[in-house]
């Protein structure tokens, strides 16, 4: 790459980039785009199994966060790139969990697995009645001061018992949020829950208030919905964006360094301006600009924050260690999954024998324009394998097996049309107690150096909706002061 010196240089181009990206750009501003990977989107990827365009990463977003009324953060994105009626929400016959003693469907009102109804006929089928009338305690409990950061699983366990913890809230997330509910912190997975409480009295009659005011009395809590065709097409779109706007992108770029001149040092002519190095082609290349942002996944912000900026990002070991999943897809042929035996997917327990899966999606009976595109007979099956827990990547006869017993049946290796194995490093588990103060004392010494902004699910919270909630705005304002020199009213 010949030296480059442009307005903006956004290091990462995962959604929370390209977001960035394209707000600067849409401000007049000259931008590059770096990106280890070959292909721009991060954990919202393709791939093609058996002929079909799937999802290889996230598939859907959450729709909360609008007010009443009005479309969510990804929502209005998805509609300004001219892809609104692409918008569709999945089948409402919701998903199951995989007990070590039977599977049965998810309650339908409830929230991260919490039930809103603890006696309700779903619930008990669940919990026995031993286990509902426990978790039925939490009605008639006086409700003590509710601490101002604490774990969801403390709070789940001391009102409504340990067999909603165990059967209930574990297995959803674990499977959502790739942590156990004991190190999750309540406020970043579920926003309001704990006001809720103290208005409402209860746990249960918190859940069921959040539900009212989300409008989403449907199964497994938080409404999502999803792109006809596949979420890598907002990718597609923000990248064609992008592009009319004059964002050049160079991809199979890792970033090395970045910081304001002098740095790495002084050279004539750039005082004050940013220098970011990069790898390019096994040589190392020098970008100047204006101003960067850092848009990258978790363990390198804190590098390049740490590192060539010499911000304090704590010890290293005070972070959580980012987790690792493996998404293991199947195209099968089989005309008995056509009756969804197991709804939109299942979440798995922990101590279920002999399956290695933590969840499953059926998604063809989640999604009607995949089942529409794979056509008659023939399903999508998406395993996720937690790294941590199992030692080797799936193969296709364990993910077969897996699937087979978690629809309670025996699927054939001669049905299957197509297999891949995707794997995600660096997705961190951001909601453990105690992220958000470690993330806010990052951005506090961030918001102190002019010309930076730093964006992305580390930052802002994992998922579409927290990611482009922060990045949107952030980057707006952001592109703002570095066009006028002025703060945004
Ligand atoms: C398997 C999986 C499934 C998911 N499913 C969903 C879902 O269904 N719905 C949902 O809302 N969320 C989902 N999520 C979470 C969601 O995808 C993320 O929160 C969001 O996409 C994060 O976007 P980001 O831009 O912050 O980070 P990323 O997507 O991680 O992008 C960071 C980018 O930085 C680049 N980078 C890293 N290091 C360097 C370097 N040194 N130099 C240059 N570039 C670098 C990476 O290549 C990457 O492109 C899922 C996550 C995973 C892992």
């Amino acid at each position: 790459m010949n030296a480059v010196d442009t307005d903006v240089v956004v290091i990462g181009a995962g959604v929370a980039g390209l977001v960035a990206a394209r707000e600067c750009a849409r401000k007049g501003l000259r931008v590059t785009v770096l990106d280890a990977a070959e292909t721009p989107g991060g954990f919202v990827a393709t791939h093609t199994v058996d002929g079909i365009r799937l999802d290889s990463g996230a598939e859907s977003f959450a729709t909360r966060g609008g007010g009443k009324g009005k479309p969510g953060p990804v929502a209005s994105l998805i509609a300004d790139l001219g892809l609104g009626d692409a918008i569709v929400t999945p089948n409402p016959r919701g998903a199951w969990v995989q007990l070590p003693d039977g599977a049965a469907p998810l309650p339908k009102l409830s929230l991260l697995g919490i039930p809103g109804a603890p006696l309700a006929d779903d619930v008990r089928r669940i919990l026995g009645w031993k286990g509902a009338l426990r978790a039925q305690l939490d009605r008639y409990m006086p409700l003590l001061r509710v601490r101002p950061e604490t774990d969801l699983g403390g709070i789940v366990r001391r009102r409504m018992g340990q067999a909603v913890l165990d059967r209930l809230v574990t297995p959803i997330v674990g499977g959502v949020h790739s942590a156990s509910p004991t190190v999750i912190d309540v406020h970043a997975v579920a926003p309001g829950l704990t006001k809720a409480m103290t208005n409402q009295g209860s746990l249960s009659g918190a859940v069921l208030a959040l539900l009212e005011e989300r409008g989403s009395k449907v199964a497994a809590g938080s409404a999502v919905a999803g792109i006809d065709g596949g979420m890598f097409r907002l990718v597609e779109a923000l990248v064609a964006d992008c592009k009319k706007f004059g964002v050049e992108f160079r991809m199979s770029t890792p970033v090395q360094s970045t910081g304001p001149a002098p740095f790495p040092e002084p050279v004539e002519g750039n005082g004050g301006r940013w220098v970011t190095t990069a790898t390019v082609a096994d040589e190392s290349a020098q970008i100047t600009s204006r101003a960067v942002v850092v848009a990258t996944s978790f363990r390198t912000g804190l590098a390049l924050l740490g590192g060539g900026l010499g911000l304090d990002t704590g010890a290293p070991e005070s972070w959580p260690e980012p987790a690792s999943v493996e998404l293991a897809t199947l195209v099968v042929d089989d005309s008995r999954l056509d009756a969804a035996p197991r709804g939109t997917g299942v979440l798995v327990a922990t101590g279920v024998p002999g399956i290695q899966a933590k969840a499953l999606t059926h998604a063809t009976a989640k999604w009607n324009w995949l089942a529409e595109a794979a056509g008659p007979g023939r399903h999508v099956l998406r395993l996720s394998y937690d790294r941590d827990v199992v030692a080797q990547s799936p193969t296709q006869a364990q993910a077969l097996a897996d699937a087979g017993a978690l629809l309670g049946l025996t699927l054939e290796e001669s049905s299957v049309r197509g297999f891949d194995v995707t794997r995600w490093n660096d997705s961190l588990a951001f909601a453990t107690v105690g992220h958000r103060a470690r993330v806010e004392a990052v951005r506090a010494q961030v918001d102190a150096v002019p010309g930076l902004l730093v964006v992305g699910a580390w930052m802002a919270g994992t998922g579409l909706a927290a990611t482009i909630a922060q990045s949107r705005p952030a980057a707006s304002d952001f592109a703002f002061e570095l066009r006028t020199g002025a703060t945004p009213a």
